[in-house]
C-alpha cells in the first residue's frame, strides 16, 4: 500500500471515530471473515445496575447488599460499581474488609465482622466447597432473562445473591446485522455465567458463544480459530481483552474501556459503537482497492 492511500484511509477513519493505529489493521481488515466479541462493555454497555438482591438463608437483603458492597470497594469491575451503587442508592453504609482477594474472572473474597465471605461466580464458591446447588437454581431463572448473577457465600454456605443487568448498546443490533450481511462468522466471548451469556446472544441472534471463559483463555480461543485458517477480528474493551486484542489479526478496542486494551489494538472505536467495524471494513477495501 501507498503511505498516500493509507494516509487517506487513515484519516476518513478518524473523521468517522475510528482509530486506526497502523496499516496493518487497514490492510487486513478487509480480509475479514471472523469476529471474536466480547460481551461485557462491547456488546453491552458496560455499566450494569443492581436489579435484585435476594437472601437464601436467615440474613435479611439489607445485610447481604451490606456485606456484598462492603467486599466490592476492593474491585474495579463493573459488577463491583453496581453493587457500590445500588448499596449507596438504598443508604447502605460498607463496613471495612480484611484479607481481601480477588481473583480475576472469579469474584472477591474477604473478612468482614469476623466472618469469612465470597462472592462471585459458581465455580468460585464451589472451589471453595460450597455446596451452591439451591442458589444455583434459584439464580438461572434470574440469568434466563441475560441477568449476571453472583452468590454471596457467609462462612461456608451461600446466604444470598445479587442480580446485575447490562443493557445492550443501541447500535450493537445493527453493527452486527451489517457484519452478519457481510459473511462475517460472529463468536460472543464472555467471563459470564452461560445461561445469562446465551439469554444475550440469543437477542442478538449469534449462534456461537463461549462462556465462562477465563481471563488467560480469550487469546487462545483467537489463537484457535486462527489455526483454523480463519482470518479473526477481535472486539473488546477490557484488562482481560488485551492478550486476545494482541493475539487477533485486527485488534478492535473500544474507546470507553481500558487504556490497556487500546494499546493492544490496531483499531479503536471512540465510542465503542460497533458499526465503525463494518465501515472500517469498507474502507479498508477502498483504500487497498485503490493501490491495486
Ligand atoms: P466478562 O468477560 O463478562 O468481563 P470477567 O471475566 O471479568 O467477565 O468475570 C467473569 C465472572 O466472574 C463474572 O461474570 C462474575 O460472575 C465473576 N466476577 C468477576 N469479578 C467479580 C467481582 N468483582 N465481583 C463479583 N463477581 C465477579
Ligand atoms: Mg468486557
Amino acid at each position: 500500500a501507498t503511505p498516500m492511500s493509507i494516509m487517506v484511509g487513515v484519516g476518513r477513519g478518524a473523521a468517522a471515530g475510528i482509530l486506526i493505529r497502523n496499516a496493518e489493521a487497514l490492510e487486513r481488515l478487509e480480509k475479514v471473515d471472523t469476529l471474536v466479541v466480547d460481551k461485557t462493555g462491547t456488546l453491552t454497555l458496560g455499566k450494569p445496575t443492581l436489579s435484585a438482591v435476594e437472601t437464601l438463608g436467615d440474613l435479611p437483603e439489607d445485610e447481604i447488599l451490606r456485606l456484598a458492597a462492603s467486599l466490592e470497594r476492593g474491585s474495579e469491575h463493573p459488577i463491583a460499581t453496581s453493587i457500590l451503587a445500588g448499596a449507596q442508592a438504598r443508604g447502605v453504609t460498607t463496613a471495612s474488609v480484611e484479607n481481601f482477594t480477588s481473583p480475576a474472572g472469579k469474584g472477591v473474597s474477604g473478612t468482614v465482622d469476623g466472618r469469612r465471605l465470597l462472592l462471585g461466580n459458581s465455580a468460585f464458591l464451589r472451589e471453595a466447597g460450597i455446596d451452591v446447588t439451591a442458589a444455583d437454581a434459584r439464580a438461572d431463572t434470574l440469568r434466563e432473562g441475560g441477568a449476571t448473577v453472583v452468590l454471596l457465600a457467609v462462612g461456608g454456605s451461600v446466604a444470598g445473591l445479587l442480580a446485575v443487568s447490562d443493557p445492550i448498546k443501541d447500535t450493537t443490533t445493527e453493527a452486527l446485522t451489517r457484519l452478519r450481511e457481510a459473511g462475517l462468522h460472529i463468536v460472543m466471548l464472555t467471563g459470564d455465567n452461560r445461561r445469562s451469556a446465551a439469554a444475550v446472544a440469543a437477542r442478538l441472534g449469534i449462534d456461537a458463544v463461549e462462556a465462562e471463559v477465563l481471563p488467560e483463555d480469550k487469546a487462545r480461543i483467537v489463537q484457535r480459530l486462527k489455526a483454523e485458517g480463519r482470518v479473526v477480528a477481535m472486539a473488546g474493551d477490557g484488562i482481560n481483552d488485551a492478550p486476545a486484542l494482541a493475539a487477533a489479526d485486527v485488534g478492535i478496542a473500544m474507546g470507553t474501556g481500558t487504556d490497556i486494551a487500546m494499546e493492544s489494538a490496531g483499531v479503536t472505536l471512540v465510542k465503542g459503537d460497533l458499526r465503525g467495524i463494518a465501515r472500517a471494513r469498507h474502507l479498508s477495501r477502498a483504500t487497498m482497492a485503490n493501490i491495486r
